[in-house]
């Protein structure tokens, strides 16, 4: 086997070469982390930019079998923002500086859906003189929605792909949700001018160190500009729950979202590479951890604290007890431990959407 410092040293991972970077431990992994930190400082510098998430709705019509909110759980108290909450939480980032918000939720296909989103871009872009930028994570939409979302003013959108591995996807999913479709919607977030992101959940039940080299190398082909990519972790609500005893142990999930940060910043030096929310479920400073191996973007919880517990996608959601304000000072702190400056007011575009258009 090829060792470890000289496949840091390749122009580009084979599958194989990426499965052994996936495996290094002790040393050999200090020195994957330490080089992704050079490429990242080297290539999008070390500056780390923030987009306020807005958990808009935890109603969702999809039944995806590891997630909280699925339809079918009935335990869920289900809420949706009114316009005021929206507004005043996209009010608040933009006050503090953070450059650019993060509209999620359940997914909803309905027209009033489609129509209230496009409204509420419409009125986030007034009340920021145009300056805050706007991602959406809504899920799989129609062609039409999508460039009306775009018209009204959203220019990023996150669509995580979830796993490359069709069979793997099949069975985390009900038969009516078809990977194809995804593929296919993340296409067209290209086509219509999206800075188009996706990602994997890491450590999933059936899930191989393979098929995540596969996941890194579908990102590589895909040519994505962001990515987000988190630790399964598992939900008594979810289908998938009786397989927890069958998952990698939480720290080896921990560690294994890292690497794969780490080699997905040396494999897409200038991508935007998000330090996911999960990281921080199973770590008080994941984010800052994952900072320091090559990720450039945070996302701090701006919804109102008392949707926060409702929006369970998995268990030990950190900050759910907090308001946005509560999250400013601590976040500021931790991040510069990691020698990381803080693009406040920036939008922090992904140089590879930038060099690639
Ligand atoms: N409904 C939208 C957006 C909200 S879900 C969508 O599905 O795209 C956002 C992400 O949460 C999903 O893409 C999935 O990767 C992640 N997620 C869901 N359940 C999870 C779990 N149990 N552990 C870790 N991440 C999870
Ligand atoms: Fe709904 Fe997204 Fe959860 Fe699937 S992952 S059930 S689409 S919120």
């Amino acid at each position: 086997m090829i060792p470890i410092p000289e496949i840091l040293n390749k122009p580009s991972f084979s599958k194989e070469e990426i499965v052994a970077l996936l495996n290094a431990s002790g040393a050999e992994r200090q020195l994957l982390f330490e080089r992704a930190l050079e490429v990242k400082l080297c290539e999008v510098g070390n500056k780390v930019y923030f987009r306020g998430l807005i958990e808009f709705s935890n109603v969702c019509s999809k039944d995806c079998y590891y997630c909280g909110i699925r339809k079918s759980n009935e335990l869920v108290k289900r809420y949706t923002l009114s316009d005021n909450e929206v507004l005043t939480a996209a009010r608040f980032a933009f006050e503090n500086k953070y450059g650019s918000i993060v509209l999620q939720s359940g997914e909803n296909s309905s027209s009033a859906f489609t129509s209230r989103i496009e409204r509420l871009i419409k009125e986030i872009k007034k009340l920021s003189n145009d300056q805050l930028g706007i991602t959406l994570s809504l899920g799989e939409q129609d062609e039409e929605v999508y460039q009306r979302w775009f018209n009204a003013g959203a220019h990023r959108y996150l669509l995580r792909i979830e796993t490359s591995d069709r069979e793997l996807y099949a069975r985390l999913h009900p038969a009516d949700h078809r990977f194809d479709f995804r593929l296919g919607c993340l296409e067209t977030l290209k086509k219509i001018g999206y800075q188009a992101g996706t990602g994997v959940m890491i450590g999933l039940p059936f899930q191989t160190v393979e098929s995540l080299a596969d996941d890194l190398l579908f990102m590589k082909k895909f040519d994505v500009d962001m990515v987000g990519m988190g630790p399964y972790i598992e939900h008594a609500g979810t289908p998938l729950y009786e397989y927890r005893g069958e998952l990698w142990d939480i720290q080896e999930r921990f560690m294994m979202t890292l690497k794969m940060v780490a080699i997905l910043r040396i494999m897409m030096k200038n991508i935007n590479i998000a330090a996911t929310t999960a990281l921080q479920a199973i770590d008080p400073l994941g984010r800052e951890k994952a900072v320091k191996v090559g990720a450039n973007i945070i996302m701090p919880n701006i919804t109102p604290g008392k949707y926060r517990n409702d929006y369970a996608l998995y268990e030990n959601k950190p900050c759910v007890d907090e308001e946005p304000d509560q999250c400013n000072g601590c976040l500021d702190a931790r991040l510069s431990l990691t020698d990381s400056e803080i693009g406040y007011g920036e939008w922090g575009d992904s140089k590879h959407f930038r060099e690639r258009k």
